[in-house]
């Protein structure tokens, strides 16, 4: 079964029901997953720079930790020059794309998402900007392209319409996520999409749901980690997501998905400390390390003990590269763009 997998990138619902289901078929999954990593991308792997931008949210996702009703956390929003010193260090460090993530905030309309972008650009014209800032109109969208953001990251949480509405407040829509998607990949964005893994109400059939619609997608990058309940929010008594199912699905994504940019997600070190390490392992090939000033990010809490919220960004890139050696990878600087020749090769 897993070398069909590996053989024709697919499977049916019902064997990868059965591959999900059971650890029965992991050694062989992990080892087809790292062997085809290392067709595609050697021991590389890619480092990216998150800088989160601001914790203030109008949304109100059942699961997260900066939702809007949260009212016990201390919002903050980081100034232009501020990121800029965020890239600079990261620049130096060796990064050679910077993502900026944050809640939906209208403070950062179009105009001044646009005005970073331009700031960051000027520049960093060997660097990638990757925008992770939620549903905006496809004009805002273009704008922020044509400013000279490159790469956008939007996960559609779930490809399944009742299980969206069990994780969202009903303002918001599977079908509107999902056009923000298909928007941002016609105007040229390398797109990254994914899902939590665990998160409340969600089965075996909606993660093949969501593998059926990252195969309609074809995102360049897919970002999943687990569920983690946070105390302040409605979820607080739900189960986390596990590792183990976490770990099997980069490894199913890897096959599915040869040519991807797969994280090694802070959520999957926050839930096992080798968890990230392990997800390199099951094919993961890029690591986020945290480039946010260090005062803010115990406010950047998406969910309960997340890892690095103290350490300086120097620290937090040393810890990574370290953790990459052990799992036997590498870090390297490149730019580590999803190209057309990847996309085909095999
Ligand atoms: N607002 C942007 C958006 O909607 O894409 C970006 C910020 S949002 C906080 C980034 C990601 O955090 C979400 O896509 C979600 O998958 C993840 N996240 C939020 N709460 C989480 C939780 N409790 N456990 C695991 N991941 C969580």
């Amino acid at each position: 079964m897993i070398t069909e997998l590996y053989q024709t990138r697919n499977l049916p619902d019902s064997k990868l029901a059965a591959l999900l289901e059971t650890d029965q078929f992991d050694r062989e999954l992990f080892r087809l997953a790292d062997l085809r990593r290392k067709e595609f991308y050697g021991t590389d792997v890619y480092l990216r720079g998150l800088i989160e931008l601001t914790n203030y949210c109008k949304n109100d996702c059942f699961y997260c930790g900066i939702r809007r009703s949260r009212a016990n956390l201390d919002r903050y929003r980081l100034a232009l020059e501020q990121v800029l010193h965020c890239c600079e260090t990261g620049y130096g460090l060796g990064y050679r794309t910077f993502v900026l993530q944050g809640g939906e905030d209208t403070f950062f309309n179009a105009g001044r998402i646009t005005e970073f972008v331009t700031e960051i650009r000027k520049r960093y014209q060997d660097c990638a900007i990757t925008l992770s800032l939620g549903e905006h109109s496809r004009e805002n969208y273009q704008r922020f392209f044509d400013a000279g953001a490159n790469r956008y990251l939007l996960r559609h949480e779930t490809a399944n319409e009742e299980h969206y509405g069990k994780l969202h407040p009903r303002s918001m829509s599977l079908t509107c996520r999902k056009q923000c998607l298909w928007n941002l990949k016609e105007i040229g964005y390398q797109t990254g999409s994914g899902f939590m893994v665990g998160s409340p109400f969600q089965t075996t059939s909606c993660v093949i749901e969501d593998l059926r619609f990252l195969q309609a997608l074809q995102p360049a990058m897919i970002g999943i980690g687990p569920f983690i309940a946070h105390r302040d929010t409605p979820f607080k008594r739900e189960q986390n997501g596990g590792l183990a199912l976490t770990l099997r699905l980069v490894a199913v994504l890897r096959l599915m998905f040869p040519y991807a940019l797969i994280p090694a997600t802070t959520a999957l070190g926050t839930i096992d400390p080798q968890g990230r390490e392990m997800g390199l392992r099951a094919g993961a090939n890029v690591v986020m390390p945290n480039l946010s000033p260090v005062n803010v990010r115990r406010k950047y809490e998406l969910y309960d003990n997340k890892i690095c919220m103290g350490e300086e960004a120097a620290e937090c890139k040393a810890c990574l590269a370290a953790r990459v050696s052990a799992a036997g990878y590498q870090i390297v600087t490149g730019i580590g763009n999803v190209t057309p020749d990847k996309r085909q090769a095999g």
